[in-house]
């Protein structure tokens, strides 16, 4: 008789699926995480320290309410802030004029 495999009947890995209306969010359901706020980005420019919002699609947030859930033991979540860097449009191209 072959050997049966030994991967579990039950043990398939849970995988995210498209939703119609809104993505689930299957990991973060499973840990404390208590939003003050939207899960929100922005970039930062090294130069000026100015500071501009970034456009988040349904996708972009769904992944950053999973982000949430990756915290060390003990800590809870109360917001998520994706943060890029670099340089503005002001600081790269100088005055004008
Ligand atoms: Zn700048």
């Amino acid at each position: 008789m072959a050997p049966r495999s030994r991967r579990p009947r039950s043990g398939r890995p849970k995988t995210l699926r498209p939703a119609r209306s809104r993505p689930p969010i299957v990991a973060v359901r499973a840990v404390r995480v208590n939003l003050t706020e939207d899960p929100h980005a922005h970039i930062v420019c090294r130069v000026c320290g100015r500071i501009q919002s970034i456009d988040l699609t349904e996708l972009d947030r769904h992944f950053l309410e999973e982000l949430g859930a990756h915290h060390p033991d003990g800590w809870s979540v109360d917001g998520i802030a994706y943060s890029l860097t670099g340089a503005c449009r002001r600081c790269r191209e100088g005055p004008a004029g």
